[in-house]
């Protein structure tokens, strides 16, 4: 009876012992169907009634979008599609596309080629930007601002201008799983008012980093910006990338790991222009914002997440999109720089 007792006491003790030594889960990530329904169906909730930011209106197409278009969709990289509010309505991609175009030149030339042809340092300047170009006398210009990313179009495999544009159409669709169309008002609308980013072009065939003819290039730039997509679209754009370069619904592999693995730290430095390091602060994730409202984000490894809300704030992004995925990635605890102590 006495060595019963003793031997319960020393169970209990080691117990206790145990419990004190086990690292304590600070941070367990919920992607249950239920918790990830109930955060998105917050984040809509929480931020539908947001008045603020204006819809661009130096593309004059832009500014007759519906403003109350408020769609949230998460895609796990196991091909789970949640969704929250419009995931109907359409909105040209704008800048969006930059990260799709970058990543199929990578893939087609490799990493090095586009550092070498281009540049991967953020401009830290607008979008738009026609100094930052000069200041570098055209080196240093990055994929996912116009200049870059107009380049980065120029270098897209293709004999003609109707070769690479059926090329960046093409990679665009298998990112999203299903084909994809053009926006044609939009593009008409742009092309027919975008002599700014016929000046940079020309300005980059000046400084040698043009690599074809800059009107078509402009061309075939404006319209990958005009590609429509959905909320849900975009949610599996940004999954395939989360899920190292295949689509995780349609299981098509679109770029290789390696691709994904370049692309994503472009989009950490500049992916939100000239807040990129306040999202990246805030946010810890890579993300990409256009124009049309909408803003891609990726947690690698684990989902990809997509809003479309066409009001931008000043440098161009998203305001519900920044807010709601800010909130999702905080809720769902998946900012990866959370980290977890040994203890
Ligand atoms: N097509 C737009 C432009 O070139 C894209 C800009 C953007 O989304 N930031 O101005």
């Amino acid at each position: 009876m006495k060595l019963l007792l003793v031997n319960t006491r020393l169970v209990v003790i080691m117990l206790v012992a145990l419990l004190l030594s086990s690292p304590v889960t600070l941070f367990a990530q919920d992607l249950s169907k239920a918790n990830v329904e109930k955060v998105l169906s917050d984040a809509y909730n929480k931020f539908k009634d947001v008045k603020e930011g204006a819809n661009a209106d130096y593309i004059k197409e832009l500014a007759t979008v519906d403003p109350n278009i408020f769609g949230i969709a998460l895609v796990t990289v196991d091909g789970q599609v949640y969704t929250a509010g419009d995931i109907q309505s359409m909105v040209s991609i704008q800048s969006v596309s930059k990260v799709f175009t970058m990543a199929k030149v990578i893939e087609e030339q490799g990493h090095q080629s586009v550092q070498d042809k281009i540049g991967v340092d953020a401009t830290g300047e607008v979008f738009n930007s026609i100094t930052a170009v000069e200041r570098m006398r055209g080196k240093e210009i990055n994929p996912l601002v116009n200049p870059g990313a107009i380049a980065s179009t120029s270098l897209i495999s293709g004999a003609d201008s109707s070769a690479k544009w059926k090329n960046v159409l093409q990679v665009h669709s298998d990112f999203a799983g299903r084909q994809l169309s053009l926006n044609v008002p939009v593009y008409i609308s742009e092309a027919g008012d975008n002599l700014r980013n016929q000046a940079i072009a020309h300005l980059l065939l000046a400084y040698g980093r043009m690599y074809f003819d800059p009107v078509e290039a402009t061309d075939i730039y404006t319209k990958q910006c005009a590609i429509n997509v959905s909320a849900k679209d975009a949610g599996i754009m940004a999954a395939t990338l989360a899920n190292g370069g295949v689509n995780p619904v349609t299981k098509k592999k679109v770029v290789s790991p390696e691709t994904v693995m370049y692309t994503l730290p472009v989009m950490s430095t500049a992916g939100l222009y000239d807040d990129s390091g306040i999202w990246f602060y805030n946010a810890g994730v890579p993300a990409k914002s256009g124009v049309g409202g909408c803003l891609i984000a990726v947690v690698p490894g684990k989902f990809g997440i997509a809003v479309v809300s066409p009001p931008l704030d000043k440098a161009g992004n998203s305001v519900k999109g920044q807010y709601a995925i800010k909130y999702v990635i905080e809720q769902l605890k998946a900012n990866p720089y959370l980290i977890q102590p040994k203890q």
